[in-house]
């Protein structure tokens, strides 16, 4: 498979199951982070494509087919976007990892998450059932979960499709319509899935699309007064915005944002295990996870053993090209690429050092946007690199003393999103998971975001809100309370 490096321009916007040109006749160029140039370009929506699509999915609920149909009927269509998704997965694989630059085996994982998440939120959509509540006498009490109405999404642009995927299928399940705006940075998987969308039958109005930049089509669709509820990936300081705005709406709003989540060693732990992990969980996309375990603590007495099993993974690590399809990919952009390296400096001048460090494959562009991933130890708790998200293939370990010491350092960021443990003594395994506090927590194992199956979502500054899972199809829902008085 070779990798398309020019695609003709993308067609628009998407409302009401048809493309139409932008309002305004803008573009944005999209770069092939592989090789630093430029590949197609997307529409650059802004307000009055998001006021006519937020229009639209308001119909498509309130008038059109959309909101007429049954649960069962809803699921029905999510299956077959999900079996249309499967046909298209070869496509679909190569749009992502253009859009990404990430490995072809990576952007392929990610074109099968996203038809799963159609299938299994398919699968769900008439499983929401409301209860009965025993009150006084003569009265008959039940809660009804009903959709919420027109939702808007805003993605970002590392997992354009599986995010798209985590949240849409949820949104749609609840017979909810929507109005996305993905990533300026990577979004044609989300396009090219609108069309499947409407092949598969999904009714005009229910799934629409805006492309463009995050302060312009973004800021736009957060602050629309005709939005019911809001739900936002991406970085924590956009997440205040988003937030603001769905506040000015007095509507609800589901953030998740970003982590700098800890695995923590201790010495009993099955260590060919967990190096394997530790690696794997901080080169997954380049660093670029919402979840990856950016951060490992070890135990004292395992720490230069460790450290120097983790060193031979790291000196192997290389990046390149989606078709090399190696560890990792590119970062995704040259603002990134910088943004890391000024990052790196900072901590090199606060005391960290590098222990290890991969490197780029020798025929990778010279233009394209790679970072070697690099494993840093003497990083002070306090620091930066300690403390805050680099988004990028860099792995801090810091030592710790005891389990209480594990949890007190595990802690000690404003973010909480995922964590993972590993020891063979279960009771402390347990008693560690249960006082780190975060959203997804793993025992004797990591997976970055974990399953569709498996809710997700953060604590403190990663956000609030949960995705994936059965729980995510309640936090698109509003619950009634139905109170019928029948003597
Ligand atoms: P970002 O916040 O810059 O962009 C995310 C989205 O918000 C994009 O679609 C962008 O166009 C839009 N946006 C930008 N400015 C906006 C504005 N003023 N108003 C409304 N929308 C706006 O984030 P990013 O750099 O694209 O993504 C990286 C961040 O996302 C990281 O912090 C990462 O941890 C986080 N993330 C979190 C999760 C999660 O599930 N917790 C998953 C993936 C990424």
């Amino acid at each position: 498979m070779t990798i398309p490096l020019k695609l003709p321009p993308a067609k628009g916007v998407f409302i009401n199951n048809t493309w139409q040109p932008a309002q305004a006749g803008k573009t944005v160029a999209m770069l092939a982070p592989a090789t630093g140039q430029v590949f197609t370009s997307i529409a650059a929506g802004d307000a009055a494509d998001i006021d006519r699509a937020v229009k639209a999915a308001r119909h498509a609920l309130e008038e059109g087919a959309w909101g007429r149909l049954t649960a069962t009927e809803r699921g029905r269509l999510l299956t077959k976007l999900s079996r249309l998704i499967e046909d298209h997965a070869d496509e679909l694989t190569l749009l992502e990892a253009t859009d990404t630059g990430k490995p072809m085996k990576q952007a392929r994982a990610d074109a099968v998450a996203l038809a799963r998440y159609f299938e299994f939120y398919g699968g769900a959509a008439d499983k929401v059932h409301g209860d009965t509540i025993p009150f006084l006498d003569g009265y008959l009490v039940s809660t009804l979960y009903e959709p919420l109405g027109v939702v808007g999404i805003i993605i970002p642009w590392n997992y354009p499709g599986q995010i798209f995927g985590r949240t849409a299928a949820a949104a749609l399940a609840m017979g909810n319509a929507c109005v996305i705006k993905p990533a300026e940075e990577a979004c044609l998987v989300v396009l090219r899935v609108a069309e499947l969308a409407a092949e598969a039958g999904f009714p005009e109005g229910a799934l629409n699309i805006v492309p463009g930049l995050g302060e312009e089509a973004g800021a736009a669709l957060s602050a629309h007064p005709g939005l019911d509820f809001l739900t936002f990936t991406g970085s924590p300081e956009v997440g205040v915005l988003v937030q603001t705005a769905a506040a000015r709406n007095h509507i609800g709003c589901t953030l998740e944002l970003g982590g700098k989540s800890p695995q923590i060693v201790f010495a009993d732990a099955d260590l060919d295990a967990a190096v394997t992990t530790v690696a794997a969980a901080i080169i997954q996309n380049a660093g670029q996870t919402c979840s990856a375990g950016s951060r490992v603590l070890i135990e004292r007495p395992i720490w230069d053993r460790f450290l120097a099993d983790l060193k031979l993974r790291f000196e192997k690590l290389t990046a390149g090209t989606p078709e090399m399809d190696l560890d990792l990919g590119p970062v995704i952009s040259a603002g990134q690429k910088a943004r890391i390296e000024k990052m790196l400096a900072r901590a090199e001048a606060a005391g960290a050092s590098i222990f290890a460090r991969g490197k780029v494959a020798k025929d990778a562009p010279s233009e394209g946007f790679y970072v070697a991933p690099a494993l840093y130890t003497q990083v002070d708790p306090k620091s930066e690199l300690a403390q805050d998200e680099v988004f990028g293939p860099v792995l801090a370990a810091m030592p710790f003393d005891d389990e209480a010491d594990a949890i007190r350092l595990a802690n000690s960021t404003q973010f909480g999103l995922v964590a993972g443990v590993w020891s063979k003594d279960g009771s402390r395994a347990l008693r560690v998971a249960r006082k780190v506090r975060v959203g997804q927590m793993f025992v004797n194992g990591y997976g970055a975001g974990g399953g569709i199956e498996l809710p997700f979502g953060g604590m403190k500054k990663s956000g609030h809100g949960r995705e994936k899972g059965f729980e995510a199809l309640y936090e698109f829902a509003a619950m009634k309370t139905l109170v019928v008085k029948h003597g």
